[in-house]
């Protein structure tokens, strides 16, 4: 189509893009209104002839234009304006205007208003004119015509067969969208709130369908491809054996569900989902035993050297235990390292490889992998999965492990082509970490308080506030609360640790941290996930308003992981947002992460949530998982019937919807 270029900053670069680019609102530009009869406070669009146009000064530089028509005289004011715009307004020259009406005992005025030179005989537009959401450059005219164009021209053929739509009471697509941009001649504002919402329902449906049917059918190829089956569980018994604790029930649960997976011919896709704390990481091991047992290659990645090196250290000593060999490989390994690490993969001489990205490059060859585990999964993209799930004559099983619960409704339809295990109880003997909102002002307090348990032994984490603008002056305050920290402490030892740092360094303070050699550790939210030291009791969020919900959750699950009571300090500053009261109340009252969840679900909305914009996976543009939860419903009975008695018609609704995206949906 030709023309579109300009669009592609809208992301619009077929047809169906820029039909599915639906407008904001919708403007009344069908009448003029005689200038006395506007009223202030309300939108009206009025036509004249230019009067006087001047550049005023006071009571503050704008442009001011005249405009009369035979009822009577009202301003155009303008704040922003440019010499050709001056010139543009000669006294006779037909202006057409459309803005809010202001009113007062000098008259009536119009700030801003939109505006086009007409003569007499310029037609007033016969529809509603809908404005559309754009970016600088490219005008609601511009858009207003490409549309024009493809909407007389379109040809959209139905993709949804009649017998499953028809019961719907929901109009064609084609009707729908020829609706929600060009309402007919004549179309009342009422009849316009009255029929849109069935246009759009239509427009969201189709795109859970969509969604459901390509992740139905990524799910039924899957079916297809082959996996080597790993069912030898002597290995798993040793570990048992030696594991200083007993399995909790939900970890016994959902590792029975990753055994009976791995022992079968499919490849495994499965979500191990448990809050903070929960120990997902000795299932993990489980699996690897499982999988090493039966002669294959397992590869651990965590998205942070940090995380992986924890899993490492955590994984090793009781794999080790039982005459295993890991072995290491991140980006910040010497090459030579490097390459004697993975000459090690590619001959079979390690059994489970820990590491982060650095898994997945080119030159890593596995001799016979058989089980990928990824942690905190929706930190890699799509791509980056399924790079390390690929091999020769089939795919390896895969575990994906995360602490960010997921609702149970946005599970089922995001993630229709997952099997999901929860571990929803923690090992026994924890203790509750107490969680306390303090004002900023009391700082000094808090500070005592971090004194006074350093002293009797414990370790406190103090996070530096979130500064999303910048990272350098996120860096600069974790530096000087450093500074400010280490004097105030004296002679206590302060460490600190940030996104900066390099590995070695990060990973030297983490050490000392971990050893109890380090009293205090200052820290950025590098600490987030996965980092793992029992003996830390005492957290203090610094300026906790600035964080999201999910990352306070997070972060609070660094402590309370030992036998001592933990302590969370919440530490805000200022007025507080509506937002910010609501996260800080909600940490507040609960621990259990798919309440945090879920509240969060609902102030964000999923697409955030999941990370989606990151990972690269297709987002919903239109639909809402939980607004439109019975359309889901709907959308999956219709994927059902489609695939099984309407095959042909699947193909072009998934590409309609998706065009190249399907592919990623697949892994
Ligand atoms: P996460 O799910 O956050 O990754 P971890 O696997 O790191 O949690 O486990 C947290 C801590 O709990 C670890 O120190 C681990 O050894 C311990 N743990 C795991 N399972 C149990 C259990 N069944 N009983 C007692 N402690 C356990
Ligand atoms: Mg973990």
């Amino acid at each position: 189509m030709p023309g579109l270029e300009a669009f592609d900053r809208l992301g619009i670069r077929s047809e169906i893009d820029l039909l599915l680019h639906l407008p904001l609102r919708f403007e009344d530009l069908s009448r003029v209104v005689p200038i006395v009869q506007t009223r202030s406070g309300e939108s009206a669009q009025v036509e004249g002839e230019v009067r006087t146009a001047r550049s005023e000064t006071q009571p503050r530089r704008s442009l001011r234009v005249d405009l009369a028509d035979a009822s009577g005289l009202i301003s155009l004011r303008f704040i922003h304006f440019n010499a050709s715009q001056v010139a543009q307004f000669k006294p006779g020259v037909r202006v057409r205007a459309h803005g809010e009406v202001r009113a007062n005992l000098f008259g009536r005025e119009m700030i801003h208003p939109r505006y086009r030179i007409v003569t007499l005989s310029t037609p007033l537009p016969q529809v509603m004119t809908p404005v559309y959401p754009t970016v600088a450059g490219i005008g609601q005219g511009l858009i207003r015509a490409a549309m024009t164009r493809v909407l007389r021209t379109m040809s959209l053929p139905e993709t949804i067969p009649p017998v499953l739509l028809e019961p719907l009471g929901l109009p064609g697509l084609a009707e729908a969208l020829r609706w929600l941009h060009a309402p007919p001649v004549g179309t009342s504002p009422e009849a316009l709130e009255a029929r849109t919402p069935a246009a759009w329902q239509r427009v969201i449906l189709d795109e859970l369908l969509a969604q459901q049917l390509s992740l139905r059918r990524a799910r039924a190829e899957r079916a297809l491809q082959r996996a080597e089956p790993l069912a030898d569980a002597s290995l798993v018994e040793r570990l048992l054996a030696e594991l200083p604790f007993r399995l909790t029930g939900a970890q016994d649960r959902a590792w029975m569900e990753i055994a009976r997976d791995l022992a079968g011919t499919q490849p495994m896709n499965r979500l191990l989902q448990g809050d903070v704390g929960s120990g997902k990481t000795v299932v993990a091991a489980l699996a690897a035993c499982q999988a090493i047992g039966s002669g294959a290659q397992v590869a651990l990645m965590a998205p942070t050297e940090i995380l992986a090196e924890q899993h490492l250290n955590k994984l090793s000593p009781w794999l080790e235990r039982i005459g295993l060999k890991v072995g290491w490989l991140a980006g910040s390994m010497r090459e030579s390292a490097r390459r004697s690490m993975r000459e090690a993969i590619a001959s079979g001489t390690v059994d489970l490889v820990v590491g982060t990205h650095a898994l997945i490059e080119q030159s890593v060859a596995f001799e016979r992998l058989g089980l990928s585990i990824v942690d905190e999964q929706h930190r890699f993209g799509v791509a980056q999965r399924l790079a390390l799930r690929t091999r020769q004559g089939g795919l390896a099983h895969q575990l994906m492990m995360s602490a960010t619960p997921i609702p149970r409704t946005l599970a089922m339809s995001y993630y229709a082509d997952l099997d999901v295990s929860v571990i929803d109880e923690l090992p026994p003997g924890r203790t509750p970490v107490v969680t306390r909102l303090v004002s900023g002002e009391r700082r000094d307090e808090v500070i005592e308080r971090v004194r006074e348990a350093a002293r009797s032994g414990r370790q406190v984490y103090w996070v530096c506030p979130l500064i999303e603008e910048s990272e350098a002056l996120q860096l600069q305050t974790a530096i000087d609360t450093h500074a400010a920290l280490s004097e105030a402490l004296a002679p206590l030892e302060v460490g600190l640790v940030h996104g900066r740092l390099s590995a070695a360094d990060k990973q030297q303070v983490m050490q000392a941290f971990n050893a109890g050699e380090l009293p205090v550790l200052v820290a950025t939210t590098v600490i987030e996930v996965g980092v793992d030291v029992p003996n830390a009791s005492l957290m203090i969020i610094d300026h906790a308003e600035r964080f999201g919900l999910a990352q306070l959750h997070q972060l609070r699950g660094r402590v309370g992981r030992g036998a001592v009571q933990s302590a969370c300090v919440l530490l805000h500053h200022g007025p507080l947002s509506l937002g910010a009261r609501h996260r800080l109340k909600a940490m507040r009252d609960t621990q259990d992460g798919f309440e945090i969840a879920r509240i969060d679900l609902q102030v964000r909305g999923p697409g955030e949530f999941l990370g989606a914009r990151q990972s690269g996976q297709a987002l919903l543009r239109f639909a809402d998982l939980e607004r439109d939860a019975r359309r889901v419903e709907q959308a999956r009975d219709i994927a059902r019937h489609m695939l099984r008695d309407h095959p042909d018609w699947v193909d072009r609704h998934i590409a309609r919807w998706l065009g190249v995206r399907a592919e990623y949906l697949k892994a």
